[in-house]
């Protein structure tokens, strides 16, 4: 049994905590250092491992500080700019962690070495998916091309629907308000609104998601999707034919929104 805890760190990163029944606790991305030891030692928890997804500085400033405390793996992408991976990983490895298995797969977009983190248990999926899939949107592709991302985006489609989707930033109601631009009539949309607005009123996470709902509101994930495909047309003011093209001007669109 796995549990997950958000700790908040900087105005909007979330640094997730796994830990198992025998008090041993497990960091994706550990931005900072401090508010993960506070958590820790409030919880009584033994980190034995950090998990990396990617090099920016908000995922992994915190990891030396960690190394010097407490001697564990740093696992995270080959040829990464973050020079503090003790354990590389490739696309199609499984790694060990808690006593549970997580496969990993390539998903380069937003970084070239981005990688995400996948417990495919069947009753209980998840994924640390970083800063390529958020609630309601996608992460900006700042060092890949727009088919590398959209790459991404199959992948998470391809997920069983119940996999539960650890994001690192509270950016929900930023990429909803987006997401109700490019589909003003998607009722799930608005739904997801109202509920999210009620969450961050008692300054709780919106996160995780689900595949599921993301297959309902993402736009990023929807590209397919007729209505997306006319908004994005008119947006880009040409008829955008492919899947391709729709994801690149929603995701233009995005940066200037
Ligand atoms: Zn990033």
């Amino acid at each position: 049994m796995l549990t997950v805890t958000p700790i908040p760190a900087f105005t909007d990163n979330y640094i997730w905590m796994l830990q198992n029944e025998n008090n041993q606790a497990v960091i994706v991305d550990p931005g900072d250092a401090q508010v993960v030891i506070n958590a820790l030692d409030e919880n009584q928890l033994n980190l034995v491992a950090i998990l990396i997804t990617h090099h920016h500085y908000d995922h992994t400033d915190g990891v030396r500080a960690l190394c010097e405390k407490y001697s564990i793996p740093v696992y995270g992408p080959k040829d990464s700019k973050f020079n503090g991976i003790s354990q590389t990983l490739n696309d199609g490895d499984n790694v060990e962690v808690l006593g549970h298995s997580f496969k990993i797969k390539s998903i380069p977009g937003h970084t070239l070495d981005h990688i995400s983190y996948l417990y495919d248990d069947p009753s209980s999926p998840l994924i640390f998916c970083g800063d390529t899939l958020f609630l309601a949107g996608c992460g900006r592709v700042f060092e890949g091309t727009m088919g590398q991302m959209l790459s991404a985006m199959h992948y998470f489609k391809s997920l069983d629907k119940k996999t539960k989707v650890y994001c690192t930033h509270e950016y929900s109601l930023n990429n909803l308000a987006f997401a109700h631009t490019v589909e003003p009539d998607n009722i799930d949309i608005k739904d997801k609104i109202v509920q999210c607005k009620k969450l961050r009123k008692q300054n709780l996470p919106t996160l995780p998601s689900t595949i599921e709902n993301e297959l309902l509101i993402n736009p990023f994930l929807r590209c397919d999707v007729l209505n997306v495909k006319q908004h994005a047309s008119a947006y880009a003011t040409q008829p955008l034919d492919s899947e391709l093209g729709v994801f690149s001007t929603i995701r233009q669109w995005k940066n200037v929104f």
